[in-house]
């Protein structure tokens, strides 16, 4: 099921958590962006029928819709069997929802992060609770088939408490999907550098431990499991039948091509990424994505499937070439086998990244 990819790097501000290269940028360089975009997807040669698109960013949520209906006319295959338009709460109206679902629209990632009014304003997020209630409901009544609710364990000011009226808000308003992400401390937000340099900006000193968010993303596990929103991939929560088609392909290495800033594809053998920034992006000549050209590693197929809450099934061959890790990540309690599935523990999902860092170098 091959994919298309949409980056709209352009936000009404810049999360203090953000690690993305988004952000706030001059009106001038959106439509030397919308030009660029609309000509690398005209300029690509289709070898095969899109059957999911993704509009990321960024918040594709704003972009003007005769804009968006240009970018959607161009890519082949529609009714696509997915298409999902990230959005930031707070802008959208029933005007819009309509659009969105007429375009072939028919599913809305909503970037809440949280419910908890000290813990989004830390953000640098403008939305309330009651904002994102109202717009579910605009989204729905256009005919929406499918929401998400993103959420971050870890954020500033966030306690058991504010992170467990968070979970009831997601029981009130039964999104289809959560993803729920623990915050990721690092030099390329504003409050990771903050926390790594001990500062107090933006809520840095406020941030929960490492093991408490760990606790916060287990209470997660369990809450959404009793919802009926069962994980099936370490950030990603569904209803049954109604997991992220489109995402599912980034850990199953089905084929996805990626159009604008920072857009990364994948054709079975290479991947290629397009330049991160916004003006570099518009100022490269096409193709932007030769610019970065790498093979598919022989160890992804086992990482990336152990992702998934399904696992994956080793050939006879991984078996054999991972026999030493395996081993010792079974007798360490974070990886399980039955059935010929190798997969994670709860406890593994946790030390996730150690366990993939092994099959890499191994
Ligand atoms: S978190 Fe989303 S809305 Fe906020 S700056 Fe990053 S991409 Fe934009």
């Amino acid at each position: 099921m091959p994919g298309v990819y949409l980056s709209y790097p352009f936000c009404a501000q810049k999360c203090t958590y953000c690690n993305f290269a988004s952000g706030v940028f001059p009106r001038e360089l959106e439509a030397r962006y919308l030009d660029a975009l609309a000509g690398e997807i005209s300029a690509h040669t289709w070898r095969w029928q899109p059957q999911t698109i993704y509009l990321g960013g960024g918040t594709p949520s704003s972009m003007d819709t005769t804009a968006l209906a240009g970018m959607l006319a161009r890519i082949p295959g529609r009714p696509w069997r997915e298409a999902t338009l990230e959005a930031a709460p707070g802008g959208i109206t029933a005007e819009k929802a309509r659009a969105w679902v007429d375009l072939g629209i028919d599913r809305v990632s909503l970037g809440v992060q949280s419910f908890v009014e000290t813990e989004i304003r830390r953000t640098g997020r403008k939305h309330t609770a009651a904002v994102v209630e109202e717009e579910i409901a605009l989204l729905r009544t256009a005919g929406i088939r499918a929401i998400n609710i993103d959420l971050i364990a870890g954020l500033s000011a966030q306690t058991e408490t504010s992170w467990r009226e968070s979970l009831d808000w997601v029981e009130r308003l039964a999104p289809e999907h959560v993803s729920v992400y623990m915050l990721e401390v690092d030099e390329d937000s504003r409050l990771g550098k903050e926390m790594l340099l001990g500062g107090v900006r933006y809520g840095a000193m406020d941030t929960p431990s490492e093991d408490a968010t760990a606790d916060f993303y287990e209470i997660a596990v369990e809450r959404l499991a009793a919802l009926g929103i069962p994980r099936y991939e370490i950030s990603n929560f569904a209803r049954p039948g109604y997991e992220s088609r489109h995402n599912l392909k980034y850990w199953t290495l089905e084929h996805y091509v990626g159009f604008g800033a920072d857009a990364h594809s994948f054709d079975g053998g290479k991947r290629w990424a397009n330049p991160e920034s916004v003006e570099e992006y518009v100022s490269r000549p096409l193709p932007y994505g030769r610019g970065s050209v790498s093979g598919a590693h022989d160890d992804e197929r086992l990482f990336l499937g152990l992702r998934l809450a399904a696992g994956i099934r080793p050939t006879a061959d991984e078996w054999q070439r991972f026999a030493a890790p395996i081993r010792r990540f079974v007798d360490d309690g974070l990886l399980e086998t039955a059935d010929g599935a190798l997969r994670l523990t709860d406890r593994g999902v946790l030390l996730s990244n150690e366990v993939f860092q092994e099959f890499l170098t191994a």
